[in-house]
């Protein structure tokens, strides 16, 4: 049965993000579930070639096959650049693969703050690395939209991971200024954010809007780049932002052992940007 299901364009404000006009297909071997929440439509669905496959609104959000290109990614830049991370912040990351990442490194506590308990509960079931994660005493998972867990937590972090999916519905508020604000208000000194930016290809317009507020919050703030095979164009933005942590100084690096993707290597060529990008946010990483 051939579908249309799973086209991998994603929607997000203004024009980058309207009704998509390009994407990869998914033949859907099963449905594994589908349902529908306050926030959106989640299913799953068995694909030959990846696996089980989360979408979001018929958008995807994870495939087995490829999820570690993106969670190694975004967890291990931030988390082996900082000289000793006790407290972690993830917001949003329902499918767990974030959590399953950070859990990794010597943590003393994981907060997960996913707005969507209905999302937790169809990845625990079809989504086998979360479970021992959700298990494990150093995580506290919370049902809540991360904009206001940040604004009464009185917690700080040091490191915050923002595994949001697209600026649209629940998610919007997660890139906009005012968030990225609260966001380092909760920072420890020398803590770091790292957060999924979009396609590098797709979403210029967005990198360059939010370049502009977050060189004015951050002293070191800069994309980095990483392929994700199911995402659009292949290949991914992430955004370091740190007022002390230069993610390039040298420096030498825990990594916990069994990574397929990230290394030393990686996290140096993922920092640079290609001449096009650069253009567009005015010379990388600010300092
Ligand atoms: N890797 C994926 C990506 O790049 O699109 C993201 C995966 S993860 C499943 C995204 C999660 O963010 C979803 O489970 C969604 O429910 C959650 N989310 C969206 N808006 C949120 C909010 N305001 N607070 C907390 N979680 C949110």
């Amino acid at each position: 049965m051939k579908t249309t299901r799973g086209l991998n364009a994603r929607k997000t404000e203004a024009r980058e993000y309207q009704t998509p006009v390009s994407g990869i297909f998914f033949t859907v071997k099963k449905v594994l579930y589908t349902g529908r929440s306050r926030f959106q439509t989640i299913e799953i669905i068995l694909n030959r070639d990846y696996g089980r496959v989360l979408l979001l609104d018929g958008l995807v959000q994870t495939t087995e096959r490829d999820e570690f290109y993106y969670h190694e990614m975004l967890v291990h830049p931030a988390m082996a650049s900082h000289p000793k991370p006790e407290h972690v912040l993830i917001i949003g990351g329902g499918d767990g693969g974030a959590l399953r990442e950070t859990l990794k490194h010597p943590v003393k506590k994981v907060w997960m703050v996913e707005i969507d308990g209905q999302v937790i509960k169809a990845c625990r079931e079809h989504f086998p690395w979360l479970r021992p994660s959700l298990k494990d005493k150093r995580a506290e998972l919370v049902i809540a939209d991360g904009n206001v867990f940040i604004e009464k937590t009185a917690q700080k972090f040091d490191v915050i991971l923002v595994d949001s999916s697209d600026p649209v519905g629940p998610s919007t508020v997660l890139h906009q200024e005012a968030f990225y604000r609260r966001l380092k208000s909760r920072l420890k000194p020398g803590g770091i954010i790292a957060a999924q930016a979009g396609s590098l290809m797709l979403h210029q317009d967005s990198h360059a809007r939010k370049s502009v507020f977050l060189k004015k919050i951050f002293r070191h703030s800069g994309l980095y780049l990483g392929p994700v095979p199911t995402y659009p164009v292949g290949m991914w933005c992430y955004n370091f932002l740190s007022d002390r942590v230069d993610p390039l100084a040298a420096r030498k690096m825990r990594l916990p052992e069994g990574l397929r993707y990230y290394n030393p290597e990686i996290h140096r060529a993922a920092f640079a940007l290609p001449n096009f990008l650069k253009e567009r946010l005015g010379s990388g990483l600010s300092k």
